[in-house]
């Protein structure tokens, strides 16, 4: 999709599995199974999207997918299926590693992080060797101090010799042209999202704070999230604003309605979209 001198594309790291209970925190398994249909241990097969925002000399990536650093019992656990990975799809739109510039981290869960990092032989290298990788404060303190309860959702190799290209922020901060990373906490205590502004076109991808289209209820929050509240009371927030300025709503985790715009926020009806 072109808005004005912005591109905005989407592509996958294929699809990974989760807890169907877990993903929809207190929302009762008859609902959520309409939705996604479990598969024999109770887990329901999502999506890795990245969005790609390309503008004049920058292009910046947004969430990493699964990644290569996995070892069997992993790919066994997360059921991690993929045809191309994040690489050669993007390789397949003309985009190498090379060009990206921006790279922002939602928040650091390995199915967000996993090619901030590559296997290449023995060692482990920055994916993409010109580009800033933007983490939020909290983000990187949650990463480097885990306990019992986090620890188990990152992938530390993720993180391994990225330290020359961190970009750490606190807050809300622009930057490059009509790109903000908004704080919103919620999920982590550090998560954030992109809110991209052209013209009168309002782009947002809301990382884990709405991770599919079946979550667009404010109250259908994941059992995974640290501080609900946080994430209903900022989800409610966007989602208005979203829909009064009707905004194009991009999704990490959902396979089929990946970019929806609002109907209304009485039954959150959605429309998809196409990019
Ligand atoms: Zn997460």
């Amino acid at each position: 999709m072109k808005i004005g001198d912005y591109e905005i594309l989407m592509a996958d790291d294929g699809t990974f599995k989760l807890d169907g209970g877990a993903m929809f925190g207190v929302v009762p398994k008859t609902i959520w199974q309409k939705f996604f249909k479990p598969d024999d241990q109770n887990r329901i097969e999502l999506s890795t999207n990245t969005l790609i925002i390309r503008y004049k000399k920058f292009t910046a990536l947004v969430d990493l997918g699964m990644g290569d650093k996995f070892d069997e019992k992993q790919l066994a656990i997360y059921d991690i299926k993929r045809e191309k990975n994040l690489i050669q799809n993007l390789e397949g739109m003309g985009i190498h590693r090379d060009d990206v510039t921006h790279v922002i981290i939602t928040h650091g869960h390995l199915d967000h992080t996993g090619w901030a990092t590559m296997r290449v032989k023995n060692s482990i290298i920055p994916t993409f060797p010109n580009a800033k990788y933007y983490f939020q404060e909290d983000t990187y303190e949650e990463i480097k101090f885990p306990n019992e309860k986090t620890r188990p959702n990152y992938n530390y190799l993720n993180f391994e010799n990225l330290d020359d290209q961190l970009e750490i922020i606190r807050g809300d901060e622009e930057i490059f042209p009509g790109l903000e990373l908004m704080k919103t906490g919620g999920h982590t205590k550090g998560h954030q999202v992109p809110i991209l502004r052209a013209g009168n076109r309002t782009v947002i991808y809301f990382g884990d704070l709405l991770p599919t289209a079946s979550h667009i209820k404010p109250a259908y929050i994941m059992a995974y999230d640290l501080y609900p509240m946080d994430t209903f009371y900022k989800k409610k927030e966007l989602l208005e604003k979203a829909n009064e300025e009707q905004w194009i709503i991009t999704l990490e985790h959902e396979p089929v309605k990946k970019v929806v715009k609002l109907l209304d926020v009485e039954k959150y009806n959605l429309e998809q979209l196409s990019l």
